[in-house]
């Protein structure tokens, strides 16, 4: 716990990533809550260990359904509709392929073989998560499927984690949760949330974000990735070629009410770019985004609800 001008800032690390509560009273226990709250929904839709209700469904691949929450119904219906949307990149399926890469997990990371990836790909088909709505079961049709909720969990739950502390009465609130954060209220009319450099230093800034009452979900592809002769691998993979995607991106910002619509359109405009997610973007007045290009050019889709401000003039800024 540390405080600095009235704002008390609670840490702890969950789902592999660092989590930063800022409260505007000193309340170690609901800080306690609030990460009791985020382990016990990591623990239904974590894929990187037993016992998790997800890992039920990839370990029963091919054989059963499996009867799971009604949490875990939910995201990865959600998660199944965001892999059928036209143009984006999106894939809940796309697990096999997460798995053999182990991007940012390892540090010995290598490219796998082109067959190999070949061959994993025919195990990411979206249509081949079967739900069944009355029975509350999920069913990966073919031995080896594997479903990896990573691109959206956290976005989930951000949402719950916010319910819980308006619940408890709680008006002012920051929550991080490792690149997804979550605000309620807004201290000094806004929060200014730092829009990161890629590939900079950790505190190094390209701008900052002034929001109310709104998630602002970060993803880049500087987060977790390795080098092999000079190429970059990064952890957002293309689930039609199996390697991640190669485009003019460096990250995608998008600034919503609920955080998982800002989850799942990171990874849906990483897939777009400018031109496409900007278009994609032009009829849902709710969703916005910031994108960062790799010739340094940040770009707006509008700026109805979020106000930026440009801090390093190697950047050009649109909007
Ligand atoms: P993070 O916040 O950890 O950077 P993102 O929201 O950017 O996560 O999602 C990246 C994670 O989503 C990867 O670590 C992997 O687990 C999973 N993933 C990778 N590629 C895809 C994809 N095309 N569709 C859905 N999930 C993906
Ligand atoms: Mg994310
Ligand atoms: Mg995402």
């Amino acid at each position: 716990m540390e405080q600095q001008e009235g704002v008390w800032s609670y840490s702890a690390v969950l789902m592999g990533s660092p989590i930063l509560l800022k409260l505007f009273s000193h309340n170690p226990s609901l800080a306690a809550d609030t990460f009791r709250l985020i382990k016990r929904y990591e623990d239904l839709f974590t894929v990187n260990r037993t016992p998790s209700q997800v890992m039920d469904i990839n370990l029963a691949a091919g054989q059963h359904p499996v009867a799971v929450s009604r949490p875990v119904f939910a995201l990865i219906a959600c998660a199944k509709a965001a892999s059928l949307v036209k143009g984006g990149c999106f894939n809940l399926a796309i697990g096999p392929l997460v798995k053999r890469w182990r991007i940012g997990f390892r540090h010995d990371n290598t490219v796998p073989p082109a067959e190999e990836l070949a061959a994993l790909l025919a195990l990411t088909d979206p249509q081949n998560v079967l739900l069944d709505e009355a029975a509350g079961t999920v069913y990966l049709a073919r031995s080896g499927m594997e479903i990896d909720l990573g691109a959206i969990a956290k976005g989930y739950i951000a949402d719950r984690v916010r319910d819980f502390l308006r619940r408890e009465g709680v008006t002012q609130a920051l929550i991080n949760l490792g690149g997804n954060v979550h605000t309620l209220g807004a201290p000094q009319g806004g929060w200014g949330i730092g829009l990161k450099k890629p590939f900079s230093t950790a505190d190094a800034l390209v701008g900052v974000i002034d929001v109310q009452d709104k998630s602002v979900v970060t993803s880049g592809t500087y987060e977790r990735y390795f080098e092999v002769d000079g190429k970059r691998y990064h952890h957002i993979l293309n689930p039609a070629t199996g390697y991640p995607l190669d485009n003019e991106l460096d990250s995608v910002t998008v600034i919503s009410t609920d955080s998982l619509d800002g989850d799942i359109w990171t990874t849906l405009l990483y897939g777009m770019g400018v031109e496409q997610g900007c278009q994609a973007l032009r009829n849902k007045p709710e969703i916005e985004a910031i994108f960062v290009t790799k010739d340094r050019r940040v770009v707006a889709s509008s700026t109805r609800n979020v106000l930026f401000t440009l801090m390093d003039d190697s950047y050009t800024f649109t909007d």
